[in-house]
């Protein structure tokens, strides 16, 4: 059973969503077939005045559709089939001659927002966990179960492609400012409210908004089209289809917006771009499932600590204490500290100025931190992190510190972003408590943690790493402890071979220009400005050191360091940052670089330039499998796209590699080591996959 259905003394009917066995309601062909008929069973029931939707779970509205429906029949009849039911389901509660209101709590997104959308009249709660939105085209899909037509008719066009576009997820206080929602309620207050609501019966349509009407409209679209093309370079087809089929319905009957809805998503289903948009969902679920190692428990996180107040250790502390954890944070420089607090207190006044946190929800956060310059004692606290200076020296001395400081069941975390968590473990009495909890920076925005193992940390604690990541509400990946972990090993050939090219000639515009064509979300030269060249060279050059693979390192980034210009933090990299233009222009100093031209005699193209980029992480991407830094592909393309928003239409890099062939890119890379340079090889690995005809994942059906 997943709808309940009961009906009072007054007539109205509450239909509860209840998904057996889940925490989350979605929407399936069976729970559209039974709201089906009880909208039957209500359609004969003389006493009824009013519906009411809601939801028994604490989290969860409707959640949306089930995705694993659609890829376990993905025939277009079957898919079509389930969108005619949904059309038919919604447009019955629709057309009841009685009024019917969506009383949401919780995620209220894809198929669940068309639900209430369906509705006469809609309440949303005040509590933390609702938020409305379609999000499908994100996954390359559109809004099919009538979104696409009843928002725009509800909010108006701009609005609604404001949210289907970029996939906008609200809060109820922004839902009710656009309109999207009639009222707003405490979640003890909900059907009450509801309720009410009911009382001024079945809507009127509104007028169409002047922005909706034609030819209006068609402007609203054309200008959408170019921002979307701007953003996404033509890569993604759903959000173009979404602004071509909002527009097109407007003004039109339900049936033509259906069939509308209907041709665009069995369209968008069968390309490639949304297979590989599903895939990236999935291993998110992935994620939040994945499971401890077996026989370890975890222990309980009630209280941390984070040692260093730079910027992981602030950001680290600011996300802890936003979910309800007490932090202790500690620096040894007090002007540290209070750099380290006004940055904590900025993150939470922008998040209360979005609405993400209310006032008194951000204060409450940012006073769960208690700021320390002097050693104390670290008993109350059952894990640590530290995130200080990224030398193995420094991090040994302050973890044989903590080691006196803390209770023994206390877990040591560091957020080193290279260094071996062995090698910082190795002075102590309990090494096995030992771990590496990678953070990625800006901590409030990245949702990536790689959970690094050392050879000597036990099950226990990555036990417990597991569980404090996930209650954070961050997405792990467990890694093996080896040079660069996953992520910045994959990364950092890549920004050297930027490097490299920009040495041979090529402008940095030109270079990260190709990146951008290929979906990356920032060019290579810009990241390194974003991630600071001086961190950039120490990463590659200890990298350098532990990995014989890696190419040589030339002296740019040595000579621009020289100059203090360390990229972004110093104003000054491969471009000027300054913070009245979010497009920085190109350094124009970067001349007196004495160009060394590239060993191959014909001048490169775009696609030399882009295979090279990009094989060259397909190569560590599948040298990292084949060491076993992570057990699966599926762990390297989800730490890539979560890690560095590597092209996610495309899959991730060892997708990327299958959709082109292995054969083709040890060809491909075959003939870049013999033009170019020899550190381009394919790995064994590639090698003797493309021997054996093998892709890294089975074949689609
Ligand atoms: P940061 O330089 O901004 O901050 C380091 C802080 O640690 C400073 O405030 C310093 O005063 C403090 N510190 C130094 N020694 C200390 C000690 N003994 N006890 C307490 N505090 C001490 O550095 P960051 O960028 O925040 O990096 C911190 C760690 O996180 C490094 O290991 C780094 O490799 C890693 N990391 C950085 C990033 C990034 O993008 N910045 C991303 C992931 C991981």
């Amino acid at each position: 059973m997943n709808i309940t259905r009961q009906l009072d003394a007054d007539g109205i009917c509450t239909l509860t969503f209840d998904r057996e066995g889940s925490s989350a309601n979605v929407f399936d062909r069976a729970t559209l077939m039974q709201l089906d008929a009880l909208l039957t069973s209500l359609e004969n029931e003389p006493a009824l005045r009013g519906i009411i939707l809601a939801s028994a779970k604490d989290k969860i509205f409707i959640a949306g559709a089930d995705l694993h429906e659609f890829v376990r029949s993905p025939d277009p009849e079957s898919l079509g089939g389930i969108v005619d039911l949904g059309h038919r389901v919604f447009t019955r509660l629709q057309k009841l001659p009685v009024p019917s209101v969506a009383a949401i709590h919780g995620a209220c997104l894809g198929g669940g927002c068309e639900l209430a959308l369906a509705c006469d009249w809609r309440v949303a709660s005040t509590g933390k966990p609702t938020k409305i939105g379609l999000p499908e085209t994100q996954l390359g899909i559109i809004p099919a179960w009538g979104g696409s037509i009843r928002l725009p008719a509800l909010i108006g066009l701009p609005a609604a492609l404001g949210m289907i576009l970029p996939g906008r997820q609200l809060v109820g206080a922004q839902a009710l400012k656009l309109g999207l929602v009639d009222q707003l309620a405490h979640p003890e207050y909900l059907l009450a409210t509801a309720r009410k609501l009911l009382a001024a019966g079945k809507r009127t349509p509104r007028a169409v908004s002047l922005a909706s009407s034609t030819p209006l409209k068609h402007l609203v679209a054309s200008k959408a089209r170019r921002d979307v093309l701007a953003k996404t370079h033509g890569h993604y087809p759903a959000p173009l289809k979404a602004i071509e089929v909002c527009t097109a319905t407007l003004g039109r009957s339900l049936e033509e917006g259906f069939a509308l809805e209907k041709a665009a998503f069995l369209e968008l289903i069968r390309t490639p771009e949304c297979r590989n948009l599903l895939s990236v969902f999935f291993l998110q679920e992935r994620a939040k499932k994945l499971p401890a190692p077996a026989g370890s428990t975890a222990h309980p996180v009630r209280r941390v600590a984070v040692v260093g107040a730079g910027v992981m250790g602030a950001g680290i502390a600011q996300w802890s204490s936003a979910r309800s954890l007490p932090v202790i944070l500690k620096d040894v420089a007090p002007d540290a500290l209070a750099r380290g607090l006004r940055t904590i207190e900025t993150v939470y006044r922008e998040g209360a100025k979005r609405r993400v946190f209310t006032v008194a929800e951000a204060t409450a956060g940012f006073d769960r931190i208690t700021p320390v310059s002097t050693a104390i004692p670290l008993t109350s606290v059952d894990l640590v992190i530290e995130a200080a200076v990224e030398k193995l020296e420094a991090k040994q001395a302050i973890f044989r510190d903590l080691e006196t400081r803390v209770r023994p069941d206390t877990v040591l975390a560091t957020n080193t972003s290279a260094l071996s968590i062995d090698a910082i473990a190795q002075t102590l009495t309990h090494p096995e408590r030992v771990i590496g909890i990678h953070f990625f920076n800006p901590v409030h925005r990245m949702q990536l943690v790689e959970i690094v193992r050392g050879p000597r940390t036990s099950p226990d604690t990555v036990a417990t790493a597991l569980q404090f990541t996930k209650a954070l509400g961050k997405l792990p990946v467990i890694v093996n402890d080896s040079p660069g972990f996953l992520v910045n090993r994959i990364l950092m050939p890549y920004l050297v071979e930027a490097v490299r090219l920009f040495r041979e000639g090529h402008s940095p515009a030109a270079i990260d220009h190709v990146m951008l064509d290929f979906g990356m979300p920032m060019g290579p030269l810009r990241l390194a400005d974003e991630v600071g060249l001086d961190v950039a060279l120490h990463v590659a050059k200890d990298l350098a050191q532990r990995l014989p693979s890696s190419g040589p390192l030339d002296d740019t980034l040595d000579q621009m360091i020289a100059k203090g210009w360390l990229g972004k933090k110093s104003g000054r990299g491969f471009y000027i940052h300054n913070t009245r233009s979010r497009h920085p222009a190109p350094n124009p100093d970067l001349g007196f670089l004495i160009p060394r031209p590239s060993r191959s005699s014909s001048p490169s193209s775009a696609d030399t330039l882009r295979d090279r980029l990009v094989l060259i992480m397909v190569n560590e991407a599948a040298r990292c499998l084949a060491e076993d830094v992570v057990a699966f592909p599926e762990d390297v393309d989800f730490g890539m796209i979560l890690g560095t928003g590597w092209a996610p239409f495309r899959g991730g890099p060892l997708r990327y590699a299958d959709s082109l062939g292995v054969a083709s890119v040890v060809s491909r890379l075959d003939a870049l080591a013999r033009d170019i340079a020899p550190h381009f090889a394919p790995c064994d690995r590639l090698r003797a996959m493309s021997g054996d005809n093998l892709t890294f994942y089975p074949p689609a059906p």
